[in-house]
């Protein structure tokens, strides 16, 4: 598989019917929930299109680390000379450029579950998120990415909740397959249609965090905050940031950032 990238697998593969999706695993080595999925559909034979299994960072997965010294899904499109995910991802970025679709699995224990994250929302997505049905989609719209999945034509990013659960595991075998049906790859299953609707978070900025402070207790993500509600808070000065706008925070909590608390969001069912 070592030359998996090379011009050569990438113009064969560009010459192979569409629709050409991509099931890509991997991009983070200590996320297997995505080893387990591509053995699922290790020998899946499409009845129409291109369908490619890809393990994306296979140095880390081998040594059981996230990355080896760079987080992959931040440095798309990745540097000639870089270190070694940067390099990777330049290797990778044609590769993903000959997919219509590309749908990247990873795995949480941030508490967020059964959510897909996409970076480009056009009106091509909107069905496709339906067949996939998901219990929510976040959209990363205001922030900047150098996610994978932003590096593709159309890009979706399974983050459907913790890496040993059989439930993510389960859930996302079935998230993919229904893709794979929407675009007749395989046979119609005869389970029944999700027809609920799905929560759309549009994420719109980052709330800042100043130093010293910390996110007040009992903020739930998903759960909307009211304007004028306390946000954070300096156990030492007593100081409190209040919300300027009524807003749905995203990714607030446990893992959280450095300079920020996470992010604001406007949600809509769809
Ligand atoms: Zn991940």
């Amino acid at each position: 598989m070592a030359n998996k990238y090379s011009k050569k697998n990438i113009e064969k593969i560009q010459q192979s019917p569409s629709p050409r999706i991509l099931l890509n695993v991997g991009t983070h080595g200590t996320e297997r929930v995505g080893l387990k999925v591509a053995e699922y559909f290790k020998n899946l034979k499409p009845l129409c299109g291109t369908f490619v299994i890809n393990l994306a960072n296979e140095k880390a997965i081998n040594v059981g680390k996230r990355f080896i010294s760079d987080d992959l899904n931040r440095v798309f499109p990745g540097k000639e000379d870089g270190n070694f995910e940067e390099k990777l991802a330049y290797k990778m970025k044609p590769f993903i450029d000959v997919f219509d679709i590309v749908v990247d699995i990873h795995s949480t224990e941030t508490g967020v579950n059964s959510s897909l994250i996409i970076t480009g929302f056009t009106p091509k997505m909107k069905p496709i998120l339906k067949a996939i049905s998901p219990r929510r989609v976040i959209y990363m719209k205001a922030t900047k990415s150098n996610a994978l999945i932003s590096s593709a034509k159309l890009g979706i990013g399974f983050e459907y909740g913790k890496d040993k659960s059989k439930k993510t595991y389960q859930d996302t075998v079935l998230g993919v397959a229904r893709l794979l049906e929407y675009y007749k790859m395989v046979e119609p299953s005869r389970r029944k249609q999700n027809k609920k609707t799905i929560e759309f978070y549009e994420v719109d900025a980052s709330v800042e965090k100043p130093e010293g402070f910390k996110v007040v207790p009992g903020i739930k993500n998903f759960t909307l905050i009211k304007k004028g509600s306390t946000v954070g808070h300096n156990a030492k000065t007593k100081e409190k940031i209040l919300a300027k706008k009524s807003f749905y925070p995203i990714l607030f909590g446990k893992n959280s950032y450095k300079t920020i608390f996470g992010f604001s969001s406007k949600m809509k069912k769809i």
